[in-house]
């Protein structure tokens, strides 16, 4: 018997989302990453394996018309031109990157050049560290954000520097100042090109909070927001965005609906959606595979579950996508 099962968990199709004013961006999403996974799972299962055109293009046909794409390791960030080509093949799609050195990479790093394997030490996710690659032995830390100011102070196409921010599920105490040092610079990078930031959240809010004060970015969002409602507060009067990814959705995320529900009141014009494909596909589908088209599900749910127009929510994230978007010097 084939070991391929008829039942997949590829990439389900998109929703059909009402003609809006404006267009509709999936700000996080990455796109190599997606097609990595469904070659992964395409091992095991009966997946047809998408190259990213169609991705983009099934982004169109569910309205969604732009996609930031986000490289944050460093031969992704390599690899943009590749990415960003692809997607400009397609009609009717606008494309960006968003460039950074991920807090989990900075640390991988700080092993690999900087020569201090003991950071990859157990953090509270009790897996095994990620190997080595060969960009992790040929640049220090410091040399790979030095690339990432490069690629993005060059290239035109690069609207946000992001995701940047602090891990600490998987990383372990000794790794946080590498993470705290390098968000630093990141945010000293956007700030002098004008850019915004995104932010990388896990487990860590409290020394976000402190650094983002500390530093201040001209723009900032965190992306894939996972705060309660006084997190919400604080980034309401920082004028920091909230990027609510598929995650709302789930059964279990009532605080984050809370959350949504206090800033959709308060200051609506911080609110954006993003998808974080290939990760945190939003409800019925969780379990598949993640793309900027399942970006509409998340806004179907938002809609419904607090009684909005869609016709004006979807207005309203693509405004606000605009304001974040155009903030750089470098216009859409
Ligand atoms: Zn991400």
């Amino acid at each position: 018997m084939s070991k391929k099962r008829k039942t997949t968990p590829g990439i389900p199709a998109g929703l059909a989302l009402p003609q809006f004013q404006g267009t509709l961006w999936d700000t996080h999403t990455h796109l190599d990453t997606v097609v990595r996974h469904l070659k992964n799972v395409s091992k095991t299962h009966e997946v047809e394996v998408y190259p990213i055109s169609e991705i983009a293009r099934a982004a169109v046909s569910s309205g969604i018309c732009g996609i930031l794409h986000c490289a944050c390791e460093l031969n992704l960030v390599f690899a943009i031109d590749d990415v960003l080509d692809e997607v400009s093949v397609v009609d009717g799609v606008e494309c960006a990157s968003a460039v950074a050195i991920h807090p989990i990479e900075a640390v991988l790093h700080e092993a690999g050049k900087g020569g201090r394997p003991e950071v990859l030490a157990v953090a509270p996710d009790g897996l095994d560290s990620p190997k080595l690659m060969s960009h992790h032995n040929e640049y220090s830390v410091e040399e790979a954000t030095e690339k990432i100011y490069e690629v993005a102070k060059t290239d035109a196409r690069i609207k946000v520097v992001g995701e940047t921010g602090l891990d600490y599920f998987r990383t372990a105490d000794i790794g946080k100042s590498i993470q705290k040092e390098s968000f630093h610079e990141h945010i000293r990078i956007a700030n002098e090109l004008n850019l915004p930031v995104q932010v990388h959240d896990r487990d860590a809010h409290e020394d976000v909070v402190s650094i983002l004060k500390e530093a201040k970015p001209e723009v900032a969002l965190l992306h894939s927001f996972s705060g309660d409602e006084s997190l919400a507060q604080v980034c309401i009067e920082n004028g920091w965005y909230m990027s609510f990814s598929g995650v709302v959705t789930f059964k279990s995320a009532q605080s984050l609906r809370d959350a949504f529900k206090l800033v959709l009141n308060a200051a609506p014009e911080l609110l954006l959606i993003e998808t974080d494909a290939p990760f945190l596909t939003p409800a019925p589908h969780r379990g598949s595979i993640n793309a900027p088209a399942m970006i509409s599900y998340t806004l179907t749910y938002l809609a419904e579950h607090f009684e909005l127009d869609i016709v004006r929510f979807c207005e309203q994230i693509a405004d606000n996508q605009r304001q974040l978007l155009t903030r750089g010097s470098a216009q859409l």
